[in-house]
């Protein structure tokens, strides 16, 4: 997914309940994963696919919340609603970067990337493939629902 992640947090926040601190975690742990992007470009000069690191392994986040959620419903339960949101954009910022460009499903027991569609290399560069591939429609989707919830302005 190339430009929708952060609608996808909006729009899962607005049909989420409402709730103290929801929309900033859902907006941060949608476009966390690709904060990975810097490493890829400016340190693996693009060697290895950005899919390969460890924000974007499933099994990393679940491992993560697995321990974390526990710890805010014993001792700090007002942060859990959040942490909650937060890990609940991270699954599916996850998702939607499983419809075209392949996540680690099986890691650790698999270094497998699984994706719903392969997006050909049809174009001189992939970002022009994915964006003139069918799968882009759903993007614009993403972009139409946030953009339909933002205007009205009030809770569905
Ligand atoms: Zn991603």
């Amino acid at each position: 997914m190339l430009t929708a992640h952060l609608p996808s947090g909006y729009v899962l926040a607005r049909l989420a309940p409402e709730g103290r601190w929801l929309m900033p975690a859902a907006l941060i742990g949608a476009v966390l994963p690709d904060a990975d992007m810097l490493w890829f470009h400016f340190v693996d000069q693009g060697q290895i696919h950005h899919h390969r690191y460890w924000v974007h392994v499933p099994a990393f986040w679940a491992a993560i919340a697995a321990l974390t959620l526990p710890i805010l419903a014993v001792w700090a339960r007002r942060w859990l609603a959040p942490a909650a949101m937060f890990f609940a954009a991270l699954l599916l910022h996850l998702v939607l970067d499983s419809i075209g460009g392949g996540i680690l499903w099986g890691a650790p027991f698999s270094d497998h990337l699984y994706a719903l569609v392969e997006v050909p290399a049809s174009q001189p560069h992939w970002v022009l493939s994915f964006l003139l591939h069918w799968t882009f429609l759903l993007e614009l989707g993403i972009w139409a629902l946030a953009l339909y919830l933002w205007r009205k302005g009030r809770r569905i």
